[in-house]
């Protein structure tokens, strides 16, 4: 008999959000309203010491109105990476601003900051690190050039909750920053964004462009959107929130055990943790040999039954949709990554069985090809 099926992710869905949902249907107010507000006020005091938050029907929307209410339009270059899920690149776009792709670090897969550096030009209005896999940018490094030119950053947050630098939390680091709150992420509210602003213009501005531009019912001051978050999903949210730091340490704990088991595997890297970082393993992300990935990728799966999955396996400037803004640039690092890396189950419903049977599977499969 094959063994269960271990996937790459898996969110976790109790009888708690089930009844907050219920609570919510109950009511009869289901669109955004009080559970909303409650929510955008305990992620604030729960992640990023009490800073201004506001909640979105998706990260993605979180992170091109969180651009938007911080001024960034047509004219404007922000520099982002390039090995990052696209949203990072199309909320630039989005707003009319030019996407400005650099590379990353091959440590932590972070913007390289020397890169950042080499890309400001007199149009860059800012600069949009990624937390990638839960790891914090290198901040001390990308704050001092960002201050040196008088430059914003503006926070993708989306795979970090609870992840910090040198004991200051991820989203508080930014003009604005953006959680994403999809299935897959760190908690979830099904699907939502949570913006965590550094001023209140800023979260004025945001809660206006949700909201077809008003903050008074009627009386549209600009021209916005519809990204409001609903009742129901904040109510799942809330949920999620008194989970998340247990949550957490399992991914951590489970990380430690992926780097015991895999430590003394030639051919698998395990993934580095900065000192100064707080890793909230969003993904637990190993680098292969660049020929092997495809192939381990495929017989976890097919030989073994472990899920793993290639967080990202092109690099966004080569995307047909974004690849206009960054004719013949080459990343090397960017590149490289794309073709070594492999995402690990990592999620807290691994039981230490599962954890031993994907250190057993990583290990036959890797040294079948060797
Ligand atoms: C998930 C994700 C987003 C977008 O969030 P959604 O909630 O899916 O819209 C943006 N950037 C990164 C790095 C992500 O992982």
């Amino acid at each position: 008999m094959a063994p269960e099926f271990i996937p790459a992710a898996k969110p976790i869905i109790g009888d708690e959000e089930r009844a907050a949902v219920d609570r919510v249907l109950r009511s009869g107010m289901i669109a955004q309203g009080p559970e909303v507000k409650t929510f955008e006020q305990e992620f604030a005091e729960h992640f990023v010491q009490g800073r201004t938050t506001v909640a979105v029907n998706s990260g993605t929307s979180g992170q091109h109105l969180g651009l938007l209410a911080a001024g960034v339009g047509p004219g404007d270059e922000v520099i982002v990476p390039s090995f990052t899920f696209a949203a990072t690149g199309n909320s630039v776009a989005l707003t009319g601003a030019k996407p400005v792709f650099v590379d990353i670090e091959p440590d932590f897969f972070t913007l390289d900051p020397e890169a950042v550096r080499a890309a400001i030009t007199p149009r860059t209005k800012g600069i949009m690190p990624v937390h990638l896999y839960g790891h914090p940018f290198l901040v001390d490094q990308i704050e001092a050039i960002a201050q040196e030119h008088g430059l914003a950053i503006y926070e993708d947050a989306a795979q970090a909750h609870g992840a910090s630098w040198d004991g200051r939390p991820v989203g508080t680091l930014g003009a604005f920053a953006m959680f994403s709150l999809y299935p897959t992420k760190n908690m979830t509210s099904g699907e939502g964004g949570m913006v965590t602003c550094s001023t209140e213009e800023i979260a004025r501005q945001l809660r206006l462009l949700r909201n077809q531009g008003m903050e008074t019912q009627y009386a549209n001051e600009v021209i916005g959107f519809n990204t409001r978050m609903t009742d129901i999903h904040a109510a799942i949210g809330r949920v999620q929130l008194a989970k998340v730091d247990g949550w957490t340490a399992r991914r951590q704990r489970n990380a430690a055990a992926l780097n015991a088991g895999l430590a003394e595997i030639d051919g698998v890297r395990t993934p580095k943790v900065h000192e100064n970082a707080v890793h909230v393993y969003h993904q637990y992300t190993v680098r292969l040999d660049a020929g092997e990935r495809d192939r381990i990728h495929t017989a976890l799966k097919e030989e073994h039954s472990v899920g793993s999955g290639v967080y990202y396996p092109t690099p966004n400037h080569r995307l047909p949709s974004l690849a206009h803004f960054a004719p013949g640039l080459d990343l090397p690092e960017t590149e490289r990554a794309a073709r070594e890396v492999l995402s690990l189950p990592v999620h807290p419903s691994l039981t230490e069985g599962d954890l031993e049977r994907i250190v057993t599977a990583v290990a036959a499969v890797v040294r079948a090809g060797r």
